[in-house]
């Protein structure tokens, strides 16, 4: 497998790493993709997607056609961008990632487009965000792998129908609900990725651990686990935070304690969460009684940009059932009250009215 890049940088870039994501190139780009699963295998749990790809890759391979357009929703850091590349080197077939966001005017997608190859996979990421001319482009490509082109104005405007070859268009995106239904009709599957286990954790803990040639022991790669808020992404960061700590201040070795004593200075709790997650739940209990409040609320009193607290912290803290989603805004559980370590609002009145 082999990536076709938008930019010198980023063919660079590509060259050392197997996956570029434009988007989203930080400083610890290369060691996301040094550490990147390249075969079913190795790509940790997801097993009902990986069943039925395995299928679906097997019957295009026999029928030796490309592979129907396909949509990977859900949190950031679950592995879409990286089962689009497990699927690339599984058919044979070069993978070009973009994400909508750079795909501003239509000679983007166009160009694109008219540089792919026979079988080529197409990555969009953050899919949602495309514009409607975008669109409206992909259309004719994904349903009939053509290229709608007007050329001219007005009443001497031509269209051209431009052929296109059979490519397969990958998806992304961390909001399905924001796509708009032609767009979604046309993917001929869409999987919902799920936040993973302590144990299907543990075990990309360790799969790092071993890569970068880290010491540690069972205990340990659950101790990180349990702090991962269901996502690889996070995992893998905190193995190298805390491997950082095991250097630094004990002998190298991560065991369940390090792991443990680490991540309390790190400030990430037994929950996983982090300072921003307890700001929000605290601002909620605090200020406005434990909720509903609204999320642009919330982003301003936290000046935090509502994607971020919708796309990043929100996701976890409603599946570790945490914080509600209200048609009035958002609401602390029970449970967040007593995670934080604070009385329900009714706890309060009936201990009040009865020490009164
Ligand atoms: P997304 O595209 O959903 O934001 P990525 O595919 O970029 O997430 O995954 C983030 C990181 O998490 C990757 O670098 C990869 O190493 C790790 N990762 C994701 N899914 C898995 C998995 N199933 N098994 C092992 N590691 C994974």
């Amino acid at each position: 497998m082999a990536i076709i890049s938008d930019d010198e940088g980023l063919e660079k870039r590509a060259k050392r790493n197997p996956i570029v994501k434009p988007e989203t190139i930080e400083y610890d780009n290369t060691f996301e993709n040094s550490i990147r699963p390249k075969d079913f295998d190795s790509y940790i749990g997801q097993t009902a997607l990986k069943e039925t790809l395995k299928i679906i890759l097997e019957a295009a391979k026999r029928r030796g056609k490309p592979l129907d357009h396909m949509l990977f929703y859900g949190p950031p850091g679950l592995g879409k961008t990286t089962i689009a590349g497990v699927i690339a080197s599984q058919m044979g077939v070069e993978i070009r990632i973009t994400s909508a966001p750079s795909l501003e005017r239509p000679r983007d997608i166009i160009g694109i487009l008219m540089s792919l190859k026979g079988g080529e996979i197409l990555f969009i990421d953050e899919i949602h965000r495309l514009n409607k001319v975008a669109e409206e482009i992909l259309y004719p490509a994904m349903e009939d792998f053509t290229l709608d082109m007007t050329t001219g104005k007005s009443q001497t405007a031509k269209t051209l129908r431009v052929p296109l070859p059979k490519f397969t268009l990958i998806g992304a995106t961390t909001k399905a609900g924001e796509l708009s239904s032609p767009l979604r009709d046309r993917f001929g599957m869409i999987h919902r990725l799920e936040f993973y286990t302590v144990e299907e954790l543990a075990k990309v803990v360790e799969r790092t651990a071993k890569i970068l040639e880290i010491d540690i022991t069972k205990d340990g790669a659950e101790a990180i686990a349990k702090r991962s808020r269901g996502t690889p992404r996070i995992a893998n960061r905190l193995v190298k935070r805390v491997s950082d700590f095991a250097i630094v201040k004990y002998d190298g070795k991560i065991d369940g304690r390090v792991a443990d004593e680490s991540l309390d200075i790190l400030k990430i709790d037994e929950f996983g969460l982090d300072n921003t997650d307890r700001a929000l739940l605290s601002l909620i209990i605090d200020k406005y009684d434990g909720g509903p409040v609204g999320i642009e609320t919330i982003a301003a009193a936290l000046s935090e940009d509502v994607r971020t607290i919708e796309d990043v912290c929100e996701p976890y803290l409603l599946q570790a059932g945490l914080l509600q989603r209200t048609p009035r805004g958002r609401k602390v559980s029970p449970e967040g009250f007593r995670h934080l370590g604070r009385k329900m609002p009714s706890e309060q009145t009936r201990l009040f009215s009865f020490d009164d």
